[in-house]
Formats: C-alpha cells, structure tokens, sequence
C-alpha cells in the first residue's frame, strides 16, 4: 500500500501542486496530475489503512461515463477490475406508488452504459496502488493541513507536525468544511435539506439487470443502485433512501423493521430482498462557495461544492472540475507557463462555475419539486416526466446529461 510514500518525503520540499485533503477527489487528481509528470504532494489528515476499510465508508457511488472517462484518462480504470463496478444500463424513474414513468436505455444514445456502480472502498484502492506507482506524488498522512503563506512565485504549506513543504499551485480538495477555502476567506451558500439517507447494501432473489431505480416520493427520493453479484452469486444492490427529518429518522435501532420498509419500497421485480450491510445514516445539505480561486490557490470536487444526492452527481461534478483544471495546468506546464499564474485559474473558475450551477440548481429543484405535497403538483410533475418520455429529443437530452457526456 502506500506506506513508504508516506513516510518518504522530504521536509521543505518543493512540489508543482500540493493537494490538500486525499479523500476520491484529491487522490485522483493526484493521480492524474502525477501520471502526466507533475509532482505533487497529497496531504491528509486520516491514515489511508483506515481509510481503505469498508467501515470508514460503506458507500457506493455512481460513476458517470464522463467520470468514468477521466478516470482512464488519469490511469485509473487500469486497477480497477470488471468485478469491482457494475454497469447502469437502464435507468427507471417513478413517483410514490406510481408504475414507470420514465426510463432510460443506454442503448438509445449509442453507449453500452449511462455509468458504474462501484463501492467507494475500491476506488479507493485502485486510487491509492495508482499513486503507489507513481514517483511523482507523495501522500502524506495523518497530519492536517494549519496554514498557508501566499509568496510571489509560490505558496508555503504548513502541517499540523510542523513541516512546511511549498508549491507553485495549492489545490484545496478538503470536503465540505473545506480548511482550505475557509483560509481563503471565501463564503458559501448553504442549506439543510432537513433530510438524511439511509445508505446500505440489500441482496434480493432476482437479478437487476443493470436497472437503477430513482423513485421520488415527498418524504424524499429513494434510490437502488445495481452491484455485481457476490462470489456465491447472490444479486446485489445498493440502496440510498433518503427522508425528511419530520419522519423521525432515527440511526438504526431495529433492522428487521427498516427490513420490512424497505421490502415495500423496492419493485416485486426483484422478489424477497435482505439487508446485507449496516444501514449508514448521512444528513444531506447544499454548499456552494462564492469563489474558487484564490492566489496561486483552487478549490475542487466539494470544498466548491456540495449537493443533494438525489441524481448523484456530486462527485462527477468534481471530475469535471478536476478535468478542466487538469487540461489548463498540463497545457501550461508543456509550454513552460506558470501553473499558478492567476489568468489560468480565472479561466478554471470560467470553465466550471456554469456548469456546477446548473447542476446544483438542477437537483434541488428536483428534490423540492418531488417533495411538495400538494396534489396540483402531483399533476404537473406525472405530466412532466411522461411528456420527456415521449418527446425524444428532450430524453436524449437528459440522458446524455446523465452520463456525464
Ligand atoms: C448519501 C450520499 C450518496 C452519494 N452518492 C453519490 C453518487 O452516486 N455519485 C456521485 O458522484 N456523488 C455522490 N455523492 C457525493 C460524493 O460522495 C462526494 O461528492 C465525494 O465523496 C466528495 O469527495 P471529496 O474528495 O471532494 O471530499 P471528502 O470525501 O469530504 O474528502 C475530503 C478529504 O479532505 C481531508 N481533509 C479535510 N481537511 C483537511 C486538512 N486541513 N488537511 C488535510 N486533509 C484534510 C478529509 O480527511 C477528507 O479525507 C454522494 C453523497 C452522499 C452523502
């Protein structure tokens, strides 16, 4: 693993990048800044053993095709094997109790999937033998980042164990409650959705057949994503059910019970189902900050923004913004240009506000829209999705979006 990095690096070095926070976003940048021959250091403040084990991270998350590109892109998809994801191929939309009103076939716009399946734990993985291979990037760990000295041609980085390392570019892909932007100076808007979502893994007695579910319902959407199989060939799932905390959702006390809901939520098309991992309770909220770029400093993934999970876009969200950022720094650093010069970061937070904005304002007005209660809305909404069933162009439209294309 990545023990030797860890422990090798030299204080006071110098670095192109330094990557605060090495969560899925700050790893795979590293990784893909590293693997085109920029060096970078990647500081974080958990041990990435921990980090690595299914308990620190029960997720699943849903990789877009777009995603999925950058990933092979940044040498990714080569340590990740068919049976760590599962490919979406079709994607059921409903309301409540209602039947299908929307679906979506991969097949239609040409692509053998919309996106994968794949459980956060080997991502990671695959993120962190990525670095291993790579001279490049150092991962240092189990320290935090405290400040930042902003110099002409460089930024001075300063740990938690009193090392100092500097860099010509700091890229602050530290979460949610990102140190980095805080540092900055830069306010968010932000919310509760005064909802959380249960996440955990159910096995049920028919296949999926590559089928993700979104069900909207006004306590709040209810999600099945499709896993590949386990190795006694029992069909998998993911499930992420989100609900308004006026529903009293409490940390699980008794599994049989939140069995039993569930079993009422998912289509009979998939027979008996059985909760086979420790339901993780997340409380869901929206932030976007005012600016990403600072001095010789940006921010990525969701120290610029978080959103709800209802379409999971959060973090393919990230791989555009690492994507665009990433094709600015190599462009700059082949033609000997400063990778931290202020007209390329004005020219990332040009690329990437748009388009983060459209998609944070795209899910939480799904998510209020398919939470309002009043029946008139009921209406509008059953309208609205078989209307995009039926008009091609639109549903072709959406599903592209969805991918990531
Ligand atoms: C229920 C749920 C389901 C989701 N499903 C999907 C999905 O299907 N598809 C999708 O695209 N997205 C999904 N998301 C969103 C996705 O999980 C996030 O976008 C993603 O995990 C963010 O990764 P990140 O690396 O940017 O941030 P984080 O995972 O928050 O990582 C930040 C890292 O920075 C470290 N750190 C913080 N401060 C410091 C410091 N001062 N010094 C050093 N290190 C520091 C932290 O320890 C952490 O490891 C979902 C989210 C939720 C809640």
């Amino acid at each position: 693993m990545t023990r030797k990095k860890i422990k090798s690096y030299p204080t006071d070095a110098a670095y192109d990048v330094i990557i605060i926070g090495g969560g899925l976003s700050g790893l795979s940048f590293a990784a893909g800044l590293g693997g085109a021959g920029i060096s970078v250091l990647c500081i974080e403040r958990e041990d990435p053993a921990h980090m690595a084990t299914q308990s620190y991270d029960d997720r699943t998350i849903a990789i877009s095709l777009g995603s999925y590109r950058v990933l092979e892109q940044f040498g990714i998809t080569h340590f990740l094997s068919d049976n760590d994801m599962c490919p979406i191929r079709h994607i059921d939309i409903s309301e409540g109790s209602s039947p299908v009103l929307l679906n979506f076939l991969s097949h239609d716009i040409d692509i053998d999937a919309f996106g994968y399946i794949i459980e956060n734990r080997f991502l990671r993985r695959a993120l962190y033998q990525k670095i291993e291979s790579l001279d490049s990037v150092h991962l240092l760990s189990s320290t935090h980042v405290v400040d930042f000295e902003i110099l002409s041609d460089h930024v001075q980085v300063k740990t938690s164990s009193g090392a100092c390392f500097s860099a010509k570019l700091v890229v602050g892909a530290d979460g949610r409650s990102s140190f980095t932007r805080e540092w900055m100076n830069i306010g968010v808007r932000e919310w509760s959705y005064r909802q959380s979502a249960h996440v955990c893994m159910m096995a049920h007695e028919h296949p999926h057949h590559f089928t993700a579910v979104e069900n909207f319902r006004p306590e709040g959407p209810f999600a099945i994503l499709p896993m590949p199989d386990d190795e006694n060939g029992r069909h998998r799932s993911a499930v992420v059910w989100s609900r308004h905390h006026r529903k009293k959702i409490k940390n699980l006390e008794n599994i049989g019970i939140f069995e039993a809901g569930l079993q009422a939520l998912v289509p009979t098309s998939y027979g008996r189902i059985e909760v086979i991992s420790k339901p993780v309770l997340y409380p869901l909220g929206f932030v976007h900050a005012h600016r990403y770029t600072g001095t010789r400093m940006a921010l990525i993934a969701d120290a610029a923004h978080g959103i709800h999970p209802i379409a999971g876009q959060g973090l393919n969200l990230g791989f555009r913004d690492m994507s665009a950022l990433y094709q600015l720094i190599i462009s700059a650093h082949k033609q000997g240009r400063d990778i931290g010069a202020s007209a390329l970061l004005s020219t990332y937070e040009q690329k990437r506000r748009f388009d983060n904005m459209m998609m944070s304002a795209a899910t939480d007005t799904l998510n209020k829209l398919f939470a309002h209660p009043s029946k008139s809305f009921g209406l509008i909404r059953k309208a609205g999705l078989k209307m995009i069933q039926s008009v091609k162009p639109a549903k072709r439209f959406l599903m592209k979006y969805a991918s990531g294309l």
